[in-house]
């Protein structure tokens, strides 16, 4: 009889613990749930008013100003879209984390989509003295997440522009490899040692000690470059250039997956 009370009781107590088990298991599904809808909201609250920023004054600049307000308006723009992409960048790797980032195919020129990116780095090219040169020419279509790739390219033009001194030189290159999209941005800057080269696409990840730690940053630039190239399917390579810089290759597939529904066109800001 006692033997039989025992195991009930245990039997009570283990039918208790799997409830509590079950309850926080459903609580912990909830907190996903509204921390996912949190970074949605904030990611919509702190972005949106940065494009009010940076549209009308993208407008304002292609009006044709005198060189002294150009000046003023150019770098403000330029902070702005600096801001965005670090918001951007923020938002996005909490949204990776919970494996929440989906890839909006869409058909897009990426010759166009690169050469327009590219263009927002005209007047610091010419602020620093750096000799920029943009190379794609030709239309290229594919089936890519237009925004996605835009900040891929983003992310390594400003590393580029960061790390290159005054006078130096960046090359954006796009060409087509069979059913690829290869894109190198090169410059002549410091370059990244060989034993860091993989390790600076982890989140967080800066060069330690050398000369770059003061130029700040979040880290998270080339771990987004690397996780928005991998969604698409593709790849990044890092290797020195010839100028003795950095040398970051993507190859980008330009066929969406087959199923995938793509989308007429894209956003792009
Ligand atoms: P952040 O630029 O915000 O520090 P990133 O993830 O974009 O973060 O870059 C990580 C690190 O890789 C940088 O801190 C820098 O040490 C190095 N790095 C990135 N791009 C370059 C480059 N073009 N030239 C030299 N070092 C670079």
């Amino acid at each position: 009889r006692r033997a039989q009370q025992n195991t009930e009781s245990a039997l009570a107590q283990t039918s208790a613990a799997k409830e509590e088990v079950t309850q926080l298991y459903q609580k912990s599904l909830e907190l996903d749930r509204l921390k996912t809808e949190f970074f949605a909201n904030i990611s919509h609250e702190l972005r949106t008013p940065l494009t009010l920023i940076i549209s009308p004054l993208t407008r304002r600049l292609a009006l044709g100003l005198s060189a002294a307000e150009r000046g003023e308006d150019e770098l403000i723009l330029r902070n702005a879209r600096l801001l965005y992409r670090q918001v951007s960048d923020l938002l996005d790797v909490a949204k990776l984390e919970a494996g929440h980032m989906a890839v909006d195919y869409a058909h897009i020129d990426i010759a166009e989509l690169t050469r327009a990116v590219a263009s927002q780095f005209d007047s610091l090219a010419k602020e620093k003295n750096i000799s920029y040169l943009i190379d794609a020419p030709e239309p290229l279509p594919a089936e890519a997440d237009g925004e996605k790739v835009q900040r891929v390219l983003l992310n390594l033009l400003a590393n580029a522009f960061k790390f290159t001194p005054d006078g130096g030189s960046i090359r954006l290159t796009l060409r087509k490899d069979a059913d690829m999209a290869v894109i190198d941005v090169q410059d002549n800057g410091p370059g990244i040692p060989e034993e860091m080269r993989e390790v600076v696409f982890e989140r967080f990840r800066q060069v330690e000690g050398g000369a770059q730690r003061r130029f700040g940053g979040t880290g998270l630039g080339l771990a987004i470059v690397k996780e928005f190239t991998e969604l698409h399917r593709g790849t990044v390579t890092l290797n020195q250039s010839e100028g003795g810089g950095a040398l970051f290759s993507i190859l980008l597939p330009l066929r969406a997956p087959q199923g995938t529904l793509v989308r007429d066109t894209s956003t792009q800001l």
